[in-house]
């Protein structure tokens, strides 16, 4: 699954494309999606983020026919459980990268991201001092900042030079996102981390998602590609999309709402709804 994008050939559903190889054998493939931009609409505040009403439903559907359906995204997963707790359970939840997750109704944290959390506090503090009053937005995130500036994109300019003092000063790894940039603990873990942990094994994964964090989802499923698993790169874009995640998709959704019709459809196959 690799030719481009495309948007449509599946015999079974058109309306699929290259997404109808998940519905060979659900029971043994995974269903991936980030969050923001994807399941949820971009807002100017990321704090009044909310997922599609539908998407939880959606989710939920999806959990009860594939193997692995799961959320995969850089906010506190706190958030995630907050937003998508009509998904239930099955519904598994990942984030700040795979830095957190979910596990029995409660949250968990890699061991590995504690001994970041006090550099991450140095660079929260100093933000909220340095962007003040400016529009931008300082999102504390436990062991990871982000620093989003959407609401003022004067600012842009100024958030990139402090990422370039505090990325070195902090020891957190610097990481570009749309209209924001992010402090993050450098212990190796990101989106394709997870996505090779829940998709391997199975016969078929796909990942949706919108953003440049997204591109470590694809190359994992590059490497699961290698190994025989039946793949599909969904990019959900905009006029703001990084062009490297779209010539790297197999197939496009123009919006939020364009990836919940394939999602529904993949919950649901051979119904003629959306
Ligand atoms: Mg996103």
């Amino acid at each position: 699954m690799s030719a481009g994008p495309r948007s449509g050939g599946d015999r079974d559903d058109p309306q699929l494309g290259p997404l109808g190889a998940l519905l060979e054998d659900p029971a043994h493939s995974a269903v991936l999606t980030d969050f923001d931009g994807t399941l949820a609409p971009i807002v100017s505040d990321p704090d009044t983020a909310e997922p599609l009403p539908e998407a939880p439903a959606v989710l939920a559907a999806l959990a009860q026919r594939f193997a692995v359906v799961a959320v995969v995204s850089g906010r506190p997963v706190s958030f995630l459980a907050n937003r998508l707790a009509a998904a239930g359970p099955s519904v598994r939840l990942f984030g700040v990268y795979g830095m957190e997750w979910i596990a029995d109704g409660a949250v968990q944290v890699a061991p590995e991201v504690e001994t970041w959390r006090a550099a991450a506090v140095d660079v929260l503090a100093d933000a909220r001092r340095e962007f003040a009053d400016s529009g931008v937005g300082v999102e504390d995130k436990g062991a990871s900042v982000t620093v989003h500036w959407r609401g003022a994109p004067e600012a842009a300019e100024r958030v990139r030079a402090f990422a370039r003092t505090w990325g070195p000063r902090s020891g957190l790894t610097v990481v570009h996102g749309r209209m924001a940039i992010e402090f993050r603990p450098p212990v190796g873990s990101d989106k394709g981390t997870v996505v090779e942990q829940l998709a391997r094994g199975c016969v078929a994964a796909c990942f949706v998602g919108d953003d440049i964090g997204d591109l470590a989802a694809f190359a994992a499923l590059d490497r699961l590609e290698a190994e025989g698993t039946r793949v599909v790169r969904v990019a959900v874009t905009d006029e703001e999309s990084p062009p490297e995640l779209v010539e790297r998709a197999d197939l496009i959704a123009s919006s939020p709402a364009h990836a919940l019709t394939f999602l529904r459809r993949l919950a649901t196959p051979g119904t003629d709804r959306g």
